[in-house]
């Protein structure tokens, strides 16, 4: 399990035990070690032939002004990863916040979940999470597991940000060996994503940000609570855990990317989709920590420090 190093003269033993908690090894760094049967070689091939599958099932985006914005975005998290192969990003339409990331490096997100994010951070979070999966290679330890435990009839591992991801209300069936290694990805991806995030220069509270408007969403569509987390212990776990790793494992910086007027205005062209989105879930808007209805700045937003924000989110979820 995780060890959360809470106190700061901790640190520098705690990343010199664990590279993959060192943000500054990233690249330099093996972090898909594990039993894997599968070559790089065997991996693309399978993901060429698996998003063959999922494009037939899929509509995918072609409107330029929205593929070539999360293309880029998300490339610029690839440069700052420790992905060892190329990744191929693609817009899928859905109203869900999810995505897919197929081994090989093939991901595929949900227009949900890009109307989900109301920051470039927040989106990159999620991309980044997704990138993580593909540098820690999850696909295909997992795939390795499965059958490695004879459970052959598994379909492949698909590991979408809301769906499995989530550890919410819409996962596959999974037995309770491999749903344990699933939830580790998640938590690892998490870890990783939320290094890739901050070295690319965001501001890494958007991953924050963008699981309390993930997980909300999730059960305010289940009819929960609107409390935020009270009855979604594990979306509260993954919150928590995302913010003490950014106490422990990230050097504060002088200011960050919040978000873009080139997020304004993709979010513009995704609005203009033809796709018929489906009616939000009844019921009141969750807290959120920042102020909706500021606007983005010409260029680039910045914040100053996260200190006051960490505060403002450690005391919205009694992190201690
Ligand atoms: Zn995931």
């Amino acid at each position: 399990m995780w060890r959360v190093c809470v106190f700061a003269a901790l640190l520098p033993l705690a990343l010199a035990q664990d590279p993959k908690k060192d943000p500054n090894q990233i690249g330099a760094r093996n972090v898909s070690k594990g039993v894997n049967w599968y070559s790089i070689q065997k991996e693309m091939a399978l993901g060429r032939q698996l998003a063959q599958e999922v494009e037939k099932t899929h509509t995918v985006v072609t409107d330029k002004g929205v593929t070539e914005y999360v293309n880029r975005i998300g490339q610029n998290l690839a440069l700052h990863s420790d992905a060892k192969i190329p990744v191929t990003i693609k817009v899928i339409e859905g109203d869900e916040p999810n995505a897919i990331t197929l081994p090989g490096g093939y991901i595929y997100i949900q227009t949900g979940l890009i109307r989900t994010a109301d920051t470039e951070a927040q989106l990159a979070a999620a991309l980044a999470h997704e990138i993580a999966h593909v540098a820690a290679r999850h696909g295909t330890r997992q795939a390795t597991h499965s059958q490695v435990g004879q459970i052959a009839t598994i379909p492949l591992i698909f590991l979408p940000l809301g769906g499995l991801c989530g550890i919410g209300a819409n996962h596959v069936l999974l037995p309770a060996g491999l749903l344990a290694e699933q939830r580790a990805y998640e938590r690892e991806a998490d870890m990783l994503g939320l290094q890739y995030l901050y070295k690319t220069g965001y501001d890494p509270l958007g991953m924050v940000e963008i699981f309390e408007r993930i997980f909300s969403l999730d059960d305010r569509k289940h009819g929960k609570a609107s409390h935020v987390f009270s009855t979604h212990p594990d979306g509260d776990e993954r919150l928590i855990l995302v913010q003490k790793n950014i106490e422990s494992q990230l050097a504060e910086q002088p200011q960050y990317v919040v978000t873009t007027s080139d997020f304004n205005k993709m979010e513009v062209r995704l609005s203009a989709l033809a796709w018929e989105k489906k009616p939000e879930p009844v019921g009141p808007r969750p807290p959120t920590l920042h102020k909706s209805g500021e606007e983005a700045a010409a260029t680039k937003k910045f914040v100053p420090q996260s200190a006051a924000r960490a505060s403002q989110i450690k005391e919205a979820y009694n992190i201690r």
